[in-house]
């Protein structure tokens, strides 16, 4: 954390140099010591300061500055920190001046030039206001500053970006928050789109992309080398496990992620059913547990970065980027899980992210705190988020297609639902429509037997409709079952024989795809259990597949690039 700035403003360089080096001699071990020749350069420092998210202490002003006054100085200081002592520096003749500014800008002092010795006319006076103003300075949150309106779906999606990767970041709200406003005009940004992100070196960007706020924030998105000898694409358990399993086993391995690891799991608020922790842990935590391990093991991860596109050649995997870069390896692990079904209702396209969230959205359970919201989908999932939400909203509704719950929720949390006094279910109903005018206002509830359709009053609305898998990047690639997922190991054989253009000469491994030295883990997987642990199990079985792979004759080369999978 910075130390609190001392600022002194004076236009005789020699009166300046030795303020400074008085104050630095008495206060360099608490404060920060700055400085500034005229007002303007003042007044330029100090602003960039209060974006950097610094905080000034004291300002201790020359009077008589040919451009404008140390008063004139003060008063527009004020406005950047109002909570700054204020001092003068006077000469005899500026006592007038001086006098008036105690009731014009509140100075809490002026001292007469010169303050020789310091010990006894500089240090007590200021030691004393310095005093003060720690007994009621709050230390400011350093880190990135997001300006924008509560429900739009472009403030959600910075906001989950930073939330996902554990960057800190405070949130100001442009129509409640009166330092919203301020901070946008300092920041000389008070036209320009929101929603803007305030970063810690006090650059400032408008409605940012991802890839954007990832290269501001320095994430790691290139790989170090062009070849490895395992890549794993998409870092939820699965992926996660497998990179921590691979790097500890000697491989080079490289794990690609387009948003932030954890996948699925990291935006679940409580996981209670993961092997070891007995009373749960949060999918943020054991992202960040499961990160720090594999890089621990010499894993490298690229977030965010997208796998586009997939090609083999002579036996090796060669993946495009989103950038348009390329990785190689011989071994290649995919894991891209799966994501919530978009709800295909009118209104749902353009509200999406103003109220209306696929998932859990745990960075919105701030905003929801006090309304009425909607969880929308009978799995384990939306139960755990309806409990979950139930803490911070003043109802939760949970709408239900089907007639109970019974079969597709497990028993410990129908049973917590119907505990939950603010939580009220309603089966055999779903959302005919969401309406608003910036963000939700209204969803729209039919009910199933009755075909009647109710128009409710909702904040935000969370849908959890079935899963559907992350292989656009693979398409027309690896076999996949009619849903999409990942064919793999005996799943592949048909009537005893191998799959269509397999290349070894080997059967294909368990969790090994149509491709030789392809693998499949997690919720990607056809027929795959949809849970943290089976992923994980997965995950690291994948790679004692990986080391036989690797053991295994390599196939003749076919000299031509055979294609896997398109990019989009
Ligand atoms: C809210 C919620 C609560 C849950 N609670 C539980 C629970 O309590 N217990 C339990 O056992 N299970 C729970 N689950 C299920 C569990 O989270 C999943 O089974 C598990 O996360 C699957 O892991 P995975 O690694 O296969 O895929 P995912 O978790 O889906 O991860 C896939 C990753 O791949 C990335 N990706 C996708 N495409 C690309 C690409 N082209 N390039 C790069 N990266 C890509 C994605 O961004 C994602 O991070 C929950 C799921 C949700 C959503």
């Amino acid at each position: 954390m910075a130390k609190p700035v001392l600022f002194a403003v004076d236009d005789e360089p020699s009166v300046l140099a030795a303020v400074t080096r008085d104050l630095r001699r008495h206060f360099g071990a608490g404060y920060q010591v700055m400085r500034a020749g005229s007002g303007g350069e003042a007044l330029e420092n100090l602003r960039e300061l209060r974006l950097r998210g610094e905080v000034v202490a004291l300002l201790l002003v020359d009077q008589r500055m040919p451009e404008m006054t140390g008063v004139a100085l003060l008063r527009e200081a004020m406005t950047i920190f109002p909570t700054a002592k204020r001092v003068l520096l006077t000469a005899y003749a500026d006592t007038d001046a001086a006098i008036r500014a105690i009731n014009e800008v509140k100075l809490d002092h002026y001292l007469m030039k010169p303050w020789h010795p310091p010990e006894e006319m500089l240090y007590p006076v200021l030691d004393d206001l310095l005093d003060d103003w720690l007994a009621n300075y709050q230390p400011i949150f350093e880190g990135v500053r997001i300006i924008g309106h509560r429900w739009s779906a472009d403030g959600h999606r910075v906001r989950d970006f930073l939330a996902r990767n554990l960057i800190p970041y405070r949130w100001l709200d442009v129509e409640s928050d009166p330092e919203a406003t301020e901070l946008r005009s300092l920041a000389g940004a008070a036209e320009a789109p929101l929603p803007i992100v305030i970063l810690p070196d006090s650059s400032v960007i408008s409605r940012p992309t991802v890839a954007a706020l990832a290269e501001k924030l320095g994430l790691h998105t290139q790989a170090e080398s062009r070849n490895y000898d395992l890549i794993v694409v998409g870092a939820g358990p699965a992926g996660l496990a497998a990179a921590v399993y691979g790097a500890s086993e000697g491989l080079r391995t490289l794990l690609v992620e387009r948003e932030a690891p954890g996948g699925q799991a990291g935006t679940s608020s409580n996981i209670e059913n993961y092997l070891g922790f007995p009373i749960g842990l949060s999918g943020g935590d054991l992202a960040r547990r499961a990160v720090a391990q594999a890089r621990r093991f010499g894993a490298e991860i690229l977030a965010p970065a997208e796998a586009i596109k997939l090609e083999s050649q002579n036996g090796y995997h060669i993946v495009t980027l989103g950038d348009g870069s390329t990785v190689t390896s011989q071994a290649l692990l995919v894991s891209t899980g799966v994501s919530y079904r978009l709800l295909d209702v009118p209104g749902a396209e353009r509200l999406a992210g103003a109220g209306l969230f696929y998932g859990a959205a745990i960075t919105e359970a701030l905003a929801i705190k006090d309304e009425a919201v909607f969880v929308v989908g009978g799995g384990n999932s939306a139960g755990q988020a309806a409990l979950y939400l139930a803490r911070f909203a003043r109802s939760v509704t949970v709408l239900v297609r089907g007639r109970s719950l019974a079969d597709t929720m497990s028993q410990y949390l129908v049973e917590r639902l119907e505990e939950a006094e603010n939580i009220h279910l309603r089966t055999g109903a779903a959302v005919a429509a969401v309406d608003g005018e910036q963000s939700l206002e209204q969803v729209s509830v039919l009910d199933v037997a009755s075909g009647t359709v109710e128009g409710l009053p909702a904040r935000a609305v969370f849908v959890f409709i079935g899963a559907a898998p992350h292989t656009e990047w693979l398409a027309g690639g690896l076999q996949l079952d009619a849903q999409g997922f990942v064919l793999s190991g005996a799943d592949l054989q048909r009537e005893g024989k191998r799959p269509r253009g397999w290349s070894a000469e080997r059967e294909p491994f368990w969790l090994e795809t149509s491709v030789p030295g392809i693998f499949v883990a997690g919720d990607l997987r056809h027929r795959s259990t949809k849970r943290v642990a089976s992923a994980v199990g997965e995950g690291a079985m994948a790679v004692q597949f990986v080391h036989q792979h690797l053991r295994s004759p390599m196939p003749e080369a076919p000299g031509s690039i055979v294609h896997i999978g398109a990019d989009r």
